[in-house]
């Protein structure tokens, strides 16, 4: 019964479903924009050792939104996620000035890898409520999308996770960005 349901759903009104993977080093604020977005509310959480899954239901798009800890010596297990991901939010700490180099850096290591290739991405410049935050235009100038990413769609949008600014606008662009049954390329 569910499932015809979907089905018709699907037929009628486009409804979708899709992987979003969301990565970026520790403490940008991966896990409070995972739960302000499922619960709308901020869930204080410990560092993120392995993952979080949670589907967020958006107009209509089904989102199975995977959070994987950002750690150092964690990082090696975010290939293990990409499979099948139709968009990459990358999450960045715009007041963190200091790593954003090492932001940079993990972000060009993911979308170089040949599963992520067609992933639309999306970075949120997080914490934009912080005095001294780099805005979202400053952010996308460091990262050189301009110059690097000629056939990837991306976009920077400021968020702040705490009161959820800038994450509908966020998940609305994925969803205007994506086509229905988005499916990977197999070769
Ligand atoms: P994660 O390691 O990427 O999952 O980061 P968390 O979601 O655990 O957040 C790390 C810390 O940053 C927590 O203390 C959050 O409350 C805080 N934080 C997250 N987003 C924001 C934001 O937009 N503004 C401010 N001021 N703090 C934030
Ligand atoms: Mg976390």
């Amino acid at each position: 019964m569910g499932n015809s349901i979907s089905k018709v759903m699907v037929k009628m009104f486009g409804y979708r479903e899709m992987k979003i993977l969301m990565l970026g080093l520790d403490n940008a604020g991966k896990t409070t924009i995972l739960y302000k977005l499922k619960l709308n509310k901020i869930k204080t959480s410990a560092p993120t050792v392995g993952f979080n899954v949670e589907t967020v239901s958006f107009r209509n798009v089904k989102f199975n939104m995977w959070d994987v800890g950002g750690q150092d010596r964690l990082r090696p297990l975010w290939r293990h996620y990409f499979p099948a991901t139709t968009a990459l939010i990358f999450v960045v700490d715009s007041h963190d000035i200091k790593r954003l180099n090492e932001a940079k850096e993990e972000l060009y290591s993911i979308i170089s890898d040949k599963e992520m290739e067609d992933v639309v991405l999306l970075v949120l410049a997080n914490k934009q409520d912080l005095k001294d935050a780099m805005s979202p235009h400053e952010i996308s100038e460091y990262l050189d999308f301009k110059q690097h990413l000629k056939n990837q769609l991306w976009c920077v949008i400021g968020s702040n996770a705490l009161t959820g600014q800038g994450l509908v606008e966020g998940l609305s662009w994925i969803t205007n960005n994506t086509k229905s049954n988005n499916k990977k390329k197999t070769s």
